[in-house]
């Protein structure tokens, strides 16, 4: 894979822990200036610029951008990662836990694409990869709300490509299956020792099986890659 000559201006929202953060410190390893939002302001890696930013708060995500770019110039490469899930079956599914999940998730990260996008059609260049899940396109029992914000997101990667493909951006969803993290962790042993018995591959992921992933999708050798779903998922969602 080609590694940057210049160091591209990248933000990743939610990079302060599990897959954002590998997919900052895989950034920040090809010798890119990272910026990286968590709510806190706080626990980026190191050598990227942590900044305070709640993707559902548009005022927040204004000021973050803001600093991305005085500090790193226009963004280059955006990875929309940031989200949340509220698990519950249906029948005891509130609206606000539906409303919120889809706020964080899907509405977070279109308020986090529009507000990089002008600055991209103007270089006619951008990188846009927004991070999905397995549930998005395989369904899961108890996650109505976080399925719907999900496969949402491959809506907005298709409908951008076909807006902003002739202007030299990309637009990708990347489907991580179960990837060790705070995320999964939080899983009951039973559900997990469940999961891990679906997956072909037999184990969950490092994140930084899919930093890599991400990685190449910005990279030169990705131009001709847009409105893709890239699983990476050791198997578990084939076919759907
Ligand atoms: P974590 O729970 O470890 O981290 C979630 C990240 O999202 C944190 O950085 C958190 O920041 C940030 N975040 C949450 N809500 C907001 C908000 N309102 N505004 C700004 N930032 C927010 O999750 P993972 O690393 O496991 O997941 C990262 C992404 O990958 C998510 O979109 C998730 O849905 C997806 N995914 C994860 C899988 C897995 O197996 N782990 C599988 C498939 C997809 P803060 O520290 O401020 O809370």
């Amino acid at each position: 894979m080609t590694e940057p000559t210049t160091p591209r201006s990248v933000l990743v929202t939610g990079g302060n822990r599990g897959i954002g953060r590998a997919i900052a410190e895989e950034f920040l390893r090809r010798g890119d200036a990272v910026a990286v939002t968590s709510r806190s302001g706080q626990g980026g890696p190191e050598g990227a610029l942590t900044l305070a930013a709640d993707v559902t708060d548009g005022a927040s995500l204004d000021a973050a951008i803001a600093a991305a770019e005085e500090a790193h110039g226009p963004i280059e490469v955006l990875v929309a990662n940031a989200g949340i899930t509220d698990d519950q079956l249906l029948l005891r599914m509130s609206d606000d836990s539906f409303e919120s999940v889809l706020d964080t998730n899907l509405t977070g990260s279109f308020r986090t694409v529009k507000r990089v996008i002008r600055s991209m059609m103007r270089k006619k260049k951008g990188r846009i990869v927004l991070i999905s899940s397995v549930v998005g396109l395989y369904g899961s029992p108890g996650q109505v709300n976080y399925a719907a914000s999900k496969s949402g997101l491959i809506g907005i990667a298709r409908a951008l490509t076909r807006e902003l493909g002739s202007r030299g951006i990309t637009a990708n969803v990347v489907a991580p299956g179960y990837i060790d993290t705070e995320m999964t962790a939080a899983l009951p042993e039973d559900v997990q020792a469940s999961y891990r018995a679906a997956i072909p591959a037999g184990r969950f992921a490092d994140p930084v099986e899919v930093a890599r992933v991400v990685s190449f999708l910005a990279s030169d050798d990705a131009a001709y890659i847009s409105g893709a779903v890239i699983p990476v998922d050791g198997g578990l969602g084939m076919g759907h």
